[in-house]
């Protein structure tokens, strides 16, 4: 079931010369439950796109809908909505508890059951123990849980979050992605969360939106958007891939068999309508190919022009006999060096799953 239903929405900022189409007719389904996230550049949209569902903007055409309702009526705080801001927007000299329950109490809840709900939202962030604190005097990543839980406190059925983790470091980063998960899952409620990260998204999302300039690329789980990318653009964003050009020689349904430049063939997947003769361009994650001796049966040819080391994996970037790059990623073993350096003659052989 939907719990919003984009239908149409566009977005154009000015006219004439400064005219700014933040938004270009887009069409979207964000299921209840979902943990959904908007995908992409900076300025492609995502802001745009949640101040519209918040009620802070409107759409200049299309319309919106919240589990079958046109909200286009419903003035901001009266649309089961809330946000959580990328700067928290907390009030630094009230205590973590009257931050969470300010909304509330303004909405003119009686004050036993402000403090009751306080309590759960306190407990549902692990912020029990800091609840007399003053929100100055208390950590970045424990303002985000606080501004998360002043966020859940009305119980909205949606929850925007613009780029929440983005002013963080890289560990506590890790660590709120764990926790705004888990409390997604605890609470169940739709949240809706923007990023320009394509590996935060990967990581927490059940499905992605990958936007660029104002429009949806591709929609789907991580799994789709990483192995099966509707076009270049997504498979350039999302993770490392090399593209190749080539001819298909051979179709049986959506698989398709495509010829090299130096003439052998590799197994591909390509959407319908693909014929023989067609040129494309594939495309080829780097974990996905792997360094071997050119004399063995290399799908390709070429010499290393840069070995780089990542801890975990190696990057091997090989110069292709086309002149183009191409780049390997091997796990490395725990006998240390991949004993692959600059300047060897290599072959690289494709594994049996190639995406478009
Ligand atoms: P994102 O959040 O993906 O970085 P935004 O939604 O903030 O992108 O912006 C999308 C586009 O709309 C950008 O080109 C931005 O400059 C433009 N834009 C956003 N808000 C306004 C505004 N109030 N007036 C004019 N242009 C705007
Ligand atoms: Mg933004």
């Amino acid at each position: 079931k939907a719990a919003i239903e984009i239908r149409g929405v566009s977005r154009i900022y000015g006219t004439g010369h400064d005219k700014v189409t933040a938004l270009d007719g887009i069409f979207l389904d964000i299921r209840e439950n979902e943990f959904f996230t908007l995908l992409g550049p900076s300025g492609c949209g995502k802001t745009t796109l949640l101040r519209l569902i918040a009620g802070f903007d409107f759409p200049t055409t299309g319309g919106i809908l919240l589990h079958g309702e046109d909200i286009a009526p419903l003035p901001p705080f009266k649309r089961p909505v809330n946000t959580v801001f990328q700067s928290y927007a907390l009030f630094p000299h009230m205590t973590v508890a009257d931050n969470i329950g300010f909304g509330l109490k303004m909405l003119g809840n009686p004050k036993a059951e402000v403090e009751a709900r306080v309590a759960e939202m306190l407990d549902l962030v692990h912020m029990t123990e800091m609840r007399d604190r003053q929100v100055s005097q208390i950590s970045g990543g424990q303002q985000q849980r606080v501004a998360l839980a002043r966020a859940l406190a009305p119980k909205p059925k949606v929850l925007l979050l613009d780029e929440p983790l983005s002013a963080l470091d890289y560990k506590l980063r890790k660590e709120m992605q764990i926790e705004l998960k888990r409390v997604q899952a605890e609470t169940g409620i739709t949240f809706i969360f923007v990023t320009h990260d394509q590996e935060e998204a990967l990581t927490m999302s059940d499905r992605i939106a990958v936007m660029s300039a104002g429009s949806l690329r591709q929609v789907g789980s991580p799994w789709d958007i990483y192995d099966r990318p509707a076009e270049r653009f997504v498979a350039d964003f999302i993770g490392e891939s090399n593209f190749l050009e080539v001819e298909v020689a051979s179709v049986t349904g959506d698989r398709a068999s495509v010829r090299l430049r130096s003439g052998r063939e590799i197994p591909a997947t390509f959407p319908e309508g693909t014929t023989p003769k067609d040129k494309v361009t594939i495309v080829i994650r780097p974990e996905h190919a792997e360094i071997v001796d050119p004399t063995d049966e290399a799908t390709l040819k070429g010499v290393i022009e840069n070995v780089v080391y990542l801890g975990t994996d190696t990057n091997i970037t090989v110069q292709l006999e086309g002149g183009s790059l191409f780049t390997v990623r091997q796990q490395n073993s725990r006998s240390g060096s991949c004993g692959r350096t600059e300047g060897q003659s290599v072959g690289i052989l494709v594994s049996d799953d190639v995406a478009q």
